[in-house]
């Protein structure tokens, strides 16, 4: 009974919550002190109630919250998250499912499948290829360059999971200049360290020129991996992805797609241009806590070659109990799914459920839309800054990213950083949106990501009004 009051205040509070999230600040006001203050003191030394616990964890939390969810949040790469995936994310965690073994959870393990040969089919690769869910674009990255680097070695007649890599043939890793981070780190996890992943050419946009590519696998040999990108970071820009698959597999080399925001363009047939030749790299990664907007932690991995991916991810104990086909009254082969050997983890939160929801609400149509409204509010975003003397946008908007860099006329580049990281910042204190800044190409700009559901044109016009005034009031 306590329990079940304590799931009816949180969807009271939630309710609330998810209703005001057109109007709540954008960014809290509350200060760390104070959030320290409200949340902290000691461990409780005796048992509180669970609704006085829920009740408090909220007034404490509340305000010190980003309205990430809310449609006029620009910053990072974020998604909000779509009421059918909320609502399934409560069902998830009243079920309270380990996705690691059928035998934990045959429905969890089947919703995986399901919504797996979904995403193959809306993304448009390859029907046979073997999907992981994991916690985000990060771990999608490290589970398919594990897989990756299984199946070099394997070529080379190497086993990396039973000799490790001390001893192996080099592998060389090849990545375009403006490769993002996790990338980086997903290298770094596998025993690949970044002096020795080579760094190819890109263009103005961040593309890796193939040219620089072609040159960089002609210089060597050996198992090789290539790390494409759809969906530049700052820019929005894709690799050539045609190109890039042919040269790398003349070379034997494997080619891998972080696509954490950029791989949704496949779903979309306005956009699907931008990614041609996607279909025939290797493995792609990407997230559907980002554009597809599933609640956190939500990444997808996909694997053209099951056995590498199987092979780089299980593990074998005797407990661990694989469900055979006859035992799950399928007809052979159909052995139904394990989740673990497709992720880097064991026991794990049953995703599937959050993403299974995102795509049953939204449909084919429905992802095309989401995608496509996006960019179309990207550029007006872009056009409505533009048209302002003082603002240059950086990049071709191609996508759902817009840089802005901020020039006061006659200034020279220094003043126009400063008043860019000035603008932003008073941007952020006005708190009608927000959104974030980076460092591109030598200059200081201003990030817009648009990846949120709910966010409509009056949305961007607030938003680029309120990023108007504040170049404005510094101009004068
Ligand atoms: C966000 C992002 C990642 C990392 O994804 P997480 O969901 O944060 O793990 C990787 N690559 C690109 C291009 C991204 O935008």
């Amino acid at each position: 009974m306590a329990d079940e009051d304590a799931l009816g205040r949180a969807l009271a509070i939630a309710r609330a919550y998810i209703a005001s999230r057109g109007d709540r600040a954008v960014w809290p006001s509350t200060t760390l002190a104070d959030l320290r203050a409200a949340l902290g003191g000691p461990l409780p030394a005796t048992p509180i109630d669970a609704v006085n616990v829920i009740d408090a964890l909220a007034r404490a939390a509340e305000p010190g919250l980003v309205t990430t969810t809310g449609p006029r949040y620009f910053g990072f790469v974020t998604g909000g998250a779509l009421p059918a995936t909320v609502a399934a994310e409560w069902l998830t965690a009243a079920w309270d499912q380990n996705a690691a073994l059928y035998v934990m959870s045959p429905a969890a393990a089947i919703v995986e499948e399901i919504a797996g040969a979904w995403l193959l089919d809306l993304l448009h690769l390859p029907s046979a290829s073997s999907v992981g869910f994991v916690t985000g674009c990060h771990m999608a990255n490290f589970t398919a360059l594990a897989a990756a680097r299984h199946e070099v070695l394997r070529r080379a007649g190497w086993d990396v999971e039973a000799d490790g890599l001390q001893g192996s043939p080099a592998v060389r890793v090849i990545v375009g200049d403006e490769v993002h981070v996790s990338v980086m780190g997903a290298l770094r996890y596998l025993g690949f360290g970044s002096k020795q992943v080579v760094r190819v050419a890109v263009d103005g946009q961040g593309r890796m020129q193939p040219e620089a590519l072609a040159s960089n696998l002609s210089a060597g040999n050996g198992p090789a991996i290539v790390c494409a990108q759809a969906g530049n970071v700052n820019t929005g820009a894709f690799d050539p992805f045609d190109t890039i698959v042919d040269l790398a597999h003349v070379h034997g080399a494997w080619v891998h797609v972080d696509g954490a925001f950029g791989l949704w363009a496949a779903a979309s047939p306005a956009l699907r241009h931008h990614v041609t030749g996607i279909e025939r790299a290797d493995s792609w990664a990407t997230d559907a806590h980002k554009w597809l907007n599933v609640t956190y932690d939500s990444g997808l991995v996909f694997v053209a070659h099951p056995a590498a991916h199987r092979a780089a991810m299980s593990q074998g104990a005797a407990y661990l109990t694989r469900t055979s086909s006859e035992a799950s009254g399928a007809p052979p082969p159909l052995a139904p799914r394990e989740g673990m050997d497709w992720t880097p983890e064991s026991s794990r939160r049953a995703r599937g459920f959050a993403v299974y929801a995102a795509l049953r609400s939204l449909g084919r149509s429905g992802v095309a839309d989401l995608i496509d409204r996006c960019c179309r509010l990207a550029r007006r975003f872009a056009d409505r800054l533009r048209a302002e003397p003082s603002m240059r946008i950086l990049n071709d908007v191609v996508l759902n990213q817009v840089l802005v860099h901020v020039e006061p006329p006659g200034n020279n580049a220094g003043d126009a950083d400063a008043a860019t990281r000035d603008a932003l910042k008073r941007v952020q204190d006005e708190r009608v949106c927000w959104l974030g800044g980076t460092r591109w190409h030598g200059m200081d700009a201003m990030r817009i990501s648009v990846s949120n559901w709910s966010t409509r044109e009056e949305d961007i016009d607030r938003s680029a009004d309120s990023i108007v005034r504040a170049v404005r009031y510094l101009g004068s």
